[in-house]
């Protein structure tokens, strides 16, 4: 059986002591392919260096991450995500999005910047990952305007109700699931089974968003197990139905072999 985590940041210094080690408890499980967000400059060695590291295995992202949006910044970081999709070939731009939560100051440069982003992958034929956080009006409306058939890819980390996850899904968007689903006060997994398999694909977040029963902690790539059991266990399906239909959409979405 084999699983996909859609979103992992594994070139973070959470990871610096036990890389090798994280990688390998989620390879003897199965997950094998791991889809590799991008935050910002500040990374983009590390996340070179995992790409070489593990041949075969990441796939990176190019993008901004919407908390990363500064006034005295945004233009130069936009402009490296520019060169690098110059550069090399990517699986997705992301994350970009529009995040409320930690700065509402920015919230006309955090559009400008998503719609920009978007922009790029759609010149580029490339999905988006979203970020979303206390700000669905605001990422609903610059996908209204971006909207057409280039517009596709992953609503990350999704937690919002069944309206928006219909409305998501929409704009050719999945939605991406992870430890969310088994916490307790989620929500989601009240009415996820509403939503068809095969629009939703699974993803950790690691180091962050660890799944029960490890909430709390640090998370890694190896508990996309516990996800991928949830997930099951909400649509009454066998796990390996699960693995084999979110892997596939994975796999569409991302233009993964
Ligand atoms: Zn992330």
């Amino acid at each position: 059986m084999f699983l996909i985590d859609t979103h992992t940041h594994l070139y973070k210094e959470e990871f610096d002591d036990d890389r090798d080690a994280a990688i390998k408890r989620a390879n003897d499980l199965g997950i094998t392919t791991f889809v590799i967000p991008a935050i910002d400059s500040t990374y983009t060695s590390a996340m070179d260096n995992l790409k070489d590291n593990y041949p075969g295995q990441m796939y990176l992202m190019t993008g901004l991450h919407p908390t990363q949006v500064k006034p005295d910044s945004y233009t130069e970081e936009l402009g490296h995500v520019a060169d690098r999709l110059k550069e090399k070939s990517f699986s997705a731009v992301g994350e970009i999005g529009i995040d409320l939560h930690w700065d509402q100051s920015t919230l006309d440069i955090q559009q400008e910047a998503f719609k920009t982003q978007i922009q790029w992958a759609k010149k580029n034929k490339l999905p988006i990952v979203i970020h979303c956080r206390d700000a669905f009006d605001e990422t609903f409306e610059v996908l209204e305007s971006e909207k057409d058939e280039h517009l596709h890819g992953v609503f990350h980390c999704f937690t919002g109700n069944l309206e928006q996850a219909k409305r998501a899904i929409s704009f050719n968007l999945k939605l991406g699931i992870g430890g969310i689903a088994t916490f307790k006060n989620g929500k989601i997994d009240q009415f996820l089974n509403e939503i068809p398999l095969k629009d939703i694909v699974l993803e950790t977040d690691a180091p962050y968003l660890a799944p029960a029963p490890h909430r709390g902690k640090r998370n890694e790539s190896a508990y996309l197990m516990k996800v991928a059991q949830k997930v099951a266990r909400i649509y009454n399906l066998p796990l390996e139905d699960v693995a084999k239909i979110t892997s596939a959409s994975a796999r569409t979405v991302f233009n993964l072999n």
